[in-house]
C-alpha cells in the first residue's frame, strides 16, 4: 500500500528534498506519494521544517508521525497541537559538520590564530602556544553532537569534560552531571563549548554567576542555542576581561539583528547559524528509515522527549 508523505518542509529547498527523499524510498522500496500538497486528511506522514508551512498538527486525523529536518526542536515541542509522535533530525551529515566546526574554532583560539592574522604591525618572537594536552576543553552536552565532539578534540590530545543530564561513559571524556558536576565542569575549561538543547532547564544556564566560575580569559563557543546564555552577563564578563573572548553561532533572536552589540564587539566572533547544517541526502535516508519503521510498527528513531523539552 502506499504512504502520503506531506513535504512541509521550507518551500525553496524542495526540489533537492524530493530528490533525495524519492531516492531513498526507492532504495527502501517504500511505495510513496511525496508532494508539498496532500489534503491534511490524507497525510500519514509529515517531513517538517519550523520555518515549513505546517504549524498546526492538529487536523492530520491518520498521520502516524511527524519527521522533522532539524536537530533543535524548541520551535516545536512546547507546540501545545503536537499530538503525534516527533522524531528529530540526527544526520550523519549535520554530526560531521558540527565536529569540523567545533574542531575547527577550538583549534583557532587554543593556536591563537588570531595573534598572526590580525596582525598589523612587524612582531616576531611570540611564544609558540602550548599542546593540547594543556588546554583544558569542557562541552556542556554530551548528545549525538556533543559526545562526537568531544571525542574528536580528545583524538586530538585536549583533556576534556563533558557534561549531561544524565550519567554517560564516554572513553577518554570525564563525563559530569548534576549541580556538582557542572561546576566542575565550569571550573576547569579553558575553551568551553555549549552543545546543549534549549529548553526550560537550560534558559539562562550561563548567568553572571556560572560564567563567573570560569578560569579567567576563558572562551565560550556555542553552536548550541542562544538562550543557553545571559547575553548582558556575556557582555559583561568579556568587557571586565574574566572572558577572553566568545564565539556565537546562535542566538535569542535570529537573523541577530543588524544593530546587536555583539556583531561589533572586538571579543565575539559571530557566526550566522551556520555551524551545522542538515544534508537532504544522509536525511533523507533517516527520514525513508522511520517511514519504513512506522510501516511496520517498528519504533521511530530519535524520538523526542516532550516533558523534557528534546
Ligand atoms: P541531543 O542528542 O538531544 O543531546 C543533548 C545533550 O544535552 C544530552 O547530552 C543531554 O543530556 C544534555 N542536556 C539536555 N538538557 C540538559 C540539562 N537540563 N542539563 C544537563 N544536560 C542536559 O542533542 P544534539 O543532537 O547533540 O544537539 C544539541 C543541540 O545542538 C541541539 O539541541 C541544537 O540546539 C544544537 N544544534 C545547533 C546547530 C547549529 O548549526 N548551530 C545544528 C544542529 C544542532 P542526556 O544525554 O543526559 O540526555
Amino acid at each position: 500500500m502506499s504512504v502520503n508523505i506531506l513535504y512541509a518542509g521550507n518551500p525553496g529547498r524542495w526540489e533537492v528534498y524530493q530528490r533525495e527523499i524519492t531516492t531513498a524510498l526507492d532504495d527502501y522500496g517504500i511505495d510513496a506519494v511525496l508532494s508539498p500538497d496532500i489534503p491534511h486528511s490524507d497525510v500519514d506522514y509529515i517531513v517538517y521544517d519550523p520555518n515549513g508551512p505546517v504549524q498546526d498538527f492538529s487536523d492530520f486525523p491518520r498521520a502516524k508521525a511527524v519527521l522533522g529536518l532539524w536537530a533543535g526542536v524548541e520551535r516545536i515541542v512546547y507546540n501545545p497541537t503536537l499530538l503525534l509522535p516527533y522524531s528529530r533530525m540526527v544526520d550523519s551529515g549535520l554530526t560531521e559538520g558540527m565536529r569540523e566546526w567545533v574542531v575547527g574554532h577550538v583549534l583557532r583560539h587554543h593556536l591563537e590564530m588570531d595573534q598572526d592574522i590580525h596582525r598589523t604591525t612587524p612582531a616576531w618572537g611570540r611564544l609558540a602556544p602550548p599542546l593540547a594536552r594543556d588546554r583544558r576543553v569542557g562541552i556542556l552536552g554530551l548528545g549525538e553532537l556533543g559526545k562526537v565532539a568531544a571525542c574528536a578534540l580528545n583524538a586530538l590530545n585536549f583533556p576534556v569534560t563533558g557534561w549531561s543530564r544524565g550519567e554517560k561513559q564516554i572513553e577518554g571524556v570525564t563525563c559530569l552531571h548534576g549541580d556538582d558536576g557542572l561546576e566542575r565542569v565550569l571550573n576547569t575549561s579553558d575553551i568551553l563549548v555549549l552543545l546543549l538543547p534549549a529548553t526550560k532547564a537550560t534558559d539562562n544556564l550561563l548567568n553572571a554567576e556560572r560564567l563567573a566560575m570560569l578560569p579567567k580569559g576563558a572562551v565560550i563557543i556555542n553552536p548550541g542555542r542562544g538562550p543557553l546564555i545571559d547575553d548582558a552577563a556575556l557582555l559583561d564578563a568579556l568587557d571586565n576581561g574574566h572572558l577572553s573572548h566568545a564565539t556565537l553561532d546562535v542566538f535569542r533572536v535570529e537573523p541577530l539583528p543588524d544593530d546587536d552589540p555583539f556583531w561589533t564587539h572586538p571579543k565575539v566572533t559571530v557566526t550566522p547559524h551556520i555551524a551545522s547544517d542538515t544534508r537532504p541526502d544522509t536525511a533523507a535516508r533517516v527520514i525513508a528509515e522511520n517511514i519504513r519503521r512506522g510501516e511496520a510498527k517498528e519504533p521511530f528513531l530519535h524520538l523526542v522527549d516532550k516533558k523534557a523539552g528534546y
